[in-house]
């Protein structure tokens, strides 16, 4: 990747990627008008960074909530047009590139269709920042070489996310790799974030994580977080509530403070309602 300048990549109206560090946090799912409004507001009042919300949900048994698609454009909108946060959301087919374009301040590629390159194609024809998310098999160099499709068509507004891979151990959800996240780190121009939720599946897990995240180095965070987590349409076992996303919040600010480093909010000349998040 060494042609390739993905050492910092817009967020938003922020930058990540330049030392401080961005927590991406919302619904697995997005549910409904309530549920959106609820969460985006609770999100920018929590300090973080952009709000993320599955449109088009790849679901591992057909059964399952397939999320709300367009139908949940109008009310999508206006939430954002009054709640200042760019918008985080998977995309799992090329073709859906033209109505989610409007839409999307970031497009999410997920853990199964890191390999889809026709999807990274399309998405390197964009300017919008794209998290890759790793495959659940996928070595690190093939997780980067998925990185090099989408740069090669000029988009180099690339975030990967490390949300855990399988292993022989199956007590959790994934095996979260924080060696691979420091490698990235230390090795690469790579902007890199995690997703605990995904890795462990167990809300009681995803705090411990997440501030390992940031120990070793990651430059943010996508977090699940739900009005009522037990009722979330999806994944709802590992999303956590907004008080639990707040005092989350607090613990990453002092850890970041040893390391030099601080939170990044979506505005960071808006005043936050928790002041002591941001000193
Ligand atoms: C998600 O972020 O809701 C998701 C489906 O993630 P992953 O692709 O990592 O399973
Ligand atoms: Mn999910």
């Amino acid at each position: 990747m060494s042609s390739y300048n993905c050492r910092t990549v817009k967020l938003g109206r922020c930058e990540i990627g330049n030392g401080d560090f961005s927590v991406i946090a919302g619904p697995c799912s997005v549910e409904s008008a309530e549920q959106f409004e609820i969460a985006a507001k609770r999100v920018f009042n929590s300090g973080a960074a952009a709000l993320r919300g599955g449109l088009k949900k790849m679901r591992t048994k057909p059964d399952s909530f397939q999320g709300l698609g367009r139908s949940a454009i109008p009310f999508v909108k206006d939430t954002l047009s009054r709640i200042p946060l760019p918008f985080v959301s998977e995309i799992t087919d090329p073709r859906d590139c033209e109505w989610m374009i409007d839409i999307v301040d970031v497009f999410q590629v997920g853990t199964r269709n890191m390999y889809n390159y026709d999807l990274l194609r399309e998405l390197g024809r964009t300017k919008k920042t794209v998290i890759l998310k790793r495959a659940f098999s996928a070595f690190v160099d093939e997780w980067i070489h998925a990185a090099e499709y989408i740069a090669r068509g000029g988009n180099t507004n690339i975030i990967l996310c490390e949300r855990g891979i399988r292993t022989f151990e199956t007590r959790l959800r994934n095996t979260l790799d924080l060696g691979a996240v420091a490698y990235l780190k230390q090795s690469t121009d790579f902007v890199v974030i995690v997703d605990p939720s995904h890795a462990c599946g167990q809300r009681e897990l995803v705090e411990p994580l997440s501030l390992a995240a940031a120990a070793c180095g990651a430059d943010g965070l996508l977090i699940e977080v739900h009005p009522t987590p037990k009722l979330a349409f999806s994944d709802s076992e590992q999303a956590i509530d907004f008080t639990e996303l707040e005092s989350l919040m607090q613990k990453l600010n002092l850890l970041l403070k040893s390391q030099g480093r601080k939170l990044m909010p979506a505005q960071p000349e808006v005043i936050p309602l928790r002041k002591e998040l941001h000193p």
